[in-house]
């Protein structure tokens, strides 16, 4: 309505006039990627527009399926490189609600450990505790102790689980003994137990009462059936995020191995260890290896969850769609450290390559793992706009205190290293030699026997006389620990998706999806406009 004499309409029709305004702000989805139909979109070539804020950001939920049965409550995934994703990494990132991929450039038995550890790491109910008999020395607790980081051990008639329970050792039981005092005369033996049939949260509810450390779990004849254990309550409370098994509360572990038939022994080793979700590691996934291994994989461990790749077009996709994949892994030539696009003349720009393998899985309830070039919080929400369930971070997680390595100096910079599996270094990671033998009856798995380089199998299926690198080595600087550096991504996803106005994952790709949420390109200059320009020098702090 206009009032007499003002060439102004009524500012509170405002709303209403939007309704039927001739033009939109920016583009849909399908707009964008069609506005460089020749050509492909990196993360860096758009924005999203700012939607409405009509809620904190804290509510904002992050959830997110990384494949057909696994949800995480933060899309963050660490690479399976040597120097990104070991066991500490993988215990971390699955506390912290993401998930860690055990890298397979060690032997099987290395992987393994790694992939127990992170089995280990949580319980509700440990249903196969280490257990000892009171004519054990103290010793061998401390040896448990420096293997597996726990010293509190039932004691049974038997020395395994399911003799009679006779008491329970921990770390001030033996706390100045002398290391071959037996542990008949050290263990503690006024238990307060609980019967086999309890629920979970009955028998939280004991051990929280009982004020001890562990609570054993009985059956009528007094055998050891499982044990729970305080230090898991805490962690329950410390880490409200965390990737767990709904049913055992142990933390996801996930593990990568080629497709080699040697593959397929390794395979078997972890799935022993507990392994949840195994990730097929090519450069290029589209291969008849790759579909024999999910059929391969699919007929003998068919609870495990396979995520195949890597792929970046459609067509790649459907193969391994076809063959059982349960999550793809997206990327070819992104990364960070990766020089295939420049020395194989193949690989996609990032963003399109998500955009177009997650449109077409995503019909068939196959999650997408958008893999490589995620170097700030902004790629991560672009990546999940474009249909990806998550995000697969190398460099950015390099140089965390978890990251495997030791940190050194470099032109004065605290750093890590941090490189290609494609690099001939890591490509040339020794086979290593055989242990002496009967040193330690836990011997460390990483010194044992030799094993396939996995960066060689992961660039090429068959064995070259000359190895092409695909990758480089270098280094990055020290982030910290990636107990700060996680819960900063994940606020500042949230965030994000306040600005946009989206309540949740789900909410922004449906949004995407109805053309709700609009995108714009940007130009070579509004990319030099929207990044810090014109200042003398400054400091960029991340967060605080
Ligand atoms: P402890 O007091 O030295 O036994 O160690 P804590 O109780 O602080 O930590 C034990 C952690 O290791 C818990 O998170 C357990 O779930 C986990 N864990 C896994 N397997 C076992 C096991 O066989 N025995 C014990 N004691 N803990 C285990
Ligand atoms: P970033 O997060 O550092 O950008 O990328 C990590 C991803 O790069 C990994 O998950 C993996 O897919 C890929 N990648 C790791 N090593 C190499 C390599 O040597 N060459 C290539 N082309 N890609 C690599």
């Amino acid at each position: 309505m206009q009032l007499n004499g003002n060439p102004y309409l009524d500012p509170q029709t405002a709303l209403e006039h939007l309704k039927t305004y001739p033009h939109r702000d920016g583009l849909s989805v399908r707009d964008l990627m069609d506005s460089v139909r020749h050509g492909g979109l990196a993360y860096n070539d758009f924005l999203l527009l700012p939607g409405k804020i009509d809620f904190p950001a804290s509510e904002v939920l992050t959830e997110s399926r990384i494949t057909r049965n696994v949800v995480l409550k933060t899309p963050f995934v660490s690479s399976p490189m040597d120097t990104v994703t070991e066991g500490q990494m993988a215990i971390s990132m699955a506390l912290l609600g993401g998930i860690g991929v055990i890298h397979h450039n060690q032997t099987p038995e290395a992987q393994a450990a790694m992939v127990r550890a992170v089995k280990r790491h949580e319980n509700g109910f440990i249903t196969e505790p280490v257990v000892l008999s009171p004519s054990h020395l103290v010793e061998d607790v401390l040896d448990i102790k420096a293997r597996l980081g726990f010293c509190g051990i039932p004691i049974t008639d038997t020395g395994s689980l399911g003799g009679k329970l006779l008491g329970i050792v921990t770390a001030r039981d033996i706390q100045f003994r002398s290391t071959n005092t037996k542990l008949s005369d050290v263990m503690t033996t006024s238990l307060v137990t609980a019967r086999q049939g309890i629920t979970l949260k009955e028998a939280n509810d004991i051990l929280r009462d009982s004020k001890k450390g562990k609570l054993p779990i009985i059956d009528q004849e007094g055998r050891l059936v499982s044990l729970l254990a305080r230090s898991d309550l805490l962690k329950n409370q410390s880490y409200p995020l965390a990737s767990k098994n709904p049913e055992s509360k142990q933390l996801y572990a996930a593990a990568a191995i080629g497709t080699r038939p040697s593959d397929r022994e390794r395979l078997a080793l972890l799935v022993e260890a507990g392994l949840d979700i195994i990730v097929l590691d090519s450069s290029q996934g589209n291969s008849v290896y790759q579909v024999d291994m999910i059929h391969h994989i699919k007929s003998t461990h068919p609870h495990l969850d396979v995520i195949a790749g890597n792929v970046v077009t459609r067509e790649q996709a459907a193969t391994l769609i076809a063959a059982g994949a349960d999550g793809l892994r997206v990327g070819m030539g992104s990364g960070s450290i990766c020089i295939t696009q420049e020395v194989m003349a193949v690989g996609r720009p990032q963003a399109t390559a998500v955009f177009a393998v997650a449109e077409f899985a995503n019909k068939f309830g196959v999650p997408v793992i958008a893999d490589g070039g995620v170097s700030n919080v902004g790629h991560i929400v672009k990546a999940l706009a474009l249909g990806a369930g998550a995000v697969m971070m190398g460099g950015l997680l390099a140089g965390t205190e978890e990251a495997p390595g030791e940190y050194f100096y470099h032109e004065g910079k605290r750093v890590k290293a941090y490189r290609g599996m494609g690099s001939l270094e890591a490509m040339e990671q020794g086979k290593q030699s055989k242990p002496a033998a009967g040193v330690s009856k836990y011997p460390d798995p990483r010194k044992s026997n030799t094993f396939e380089n996995a960066a060689t199998s992961r660039y090429f299926s068959e064995s070259s006389v000359i190895k092409v690198a695909q990758g480089v080595s270098g280094d990055v600087q020290d982030k910290g620990s990636v107990k700060a550096f996680l819960p900063y991504l994940h606020v500042g996803v949230q965030h994000s998706l306040q600005d946009i106005g989206v309540r949740s994952v789900a909410e922004l790709q449906t949004g995407v999806d109805h053309g709700d949420v609009r995108f714009e390109l940007r130009t070579a200059s509004a990319q030099v406009e929207g990044g810090v320009h014109g200042l003398n020098s400054y400091t960029k702090r991340l967060f605080a």
